[in-house]
């Protein structure tokens, strides 16, 4: 079982947009979710709305919903940790 996952680019909003792909047992798979910027994690359902995974900080109830049309495109997507790495610079 192969998994891979990317920062694919930023939507409408400026925000990143990650893929997560593999196969499983019905087959080969992937979706989209965002990427937050503090951590490169995606956002998890909270009792107040949605944080990030990693950290916990408060961010827009939207970062948990379906990601947009990519305004912004990294190639063929690149790693969470270059992702890391760039908003870090
Ligand atoms: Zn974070």
């Amino acid at each position: 079982m192969t998994e891979r996952v990317v920062v694919l680019g930023r939507d409408f909003r400026g925000w990143a947009v990650g893929e997560y792909s593999g196969v499983g047992q019905y087959g080969p798979f992937s979706f989209r979710y965002y990427v937050t910027e503090c951590c490169g994690a995606d956002g998890k359902g909270v009792e107040h709305g949605v944080a990030c995974r990693a950290c916990y900080r408060p961010l827009p109830i939207e970062f948990g919903g379906e990601p947009g049309e990519l305004e912004t495109v990294f190639g063929d997507g690149i790693s969470v940790e270059r992702f890391r790495e760039l908003v870090k610079a």
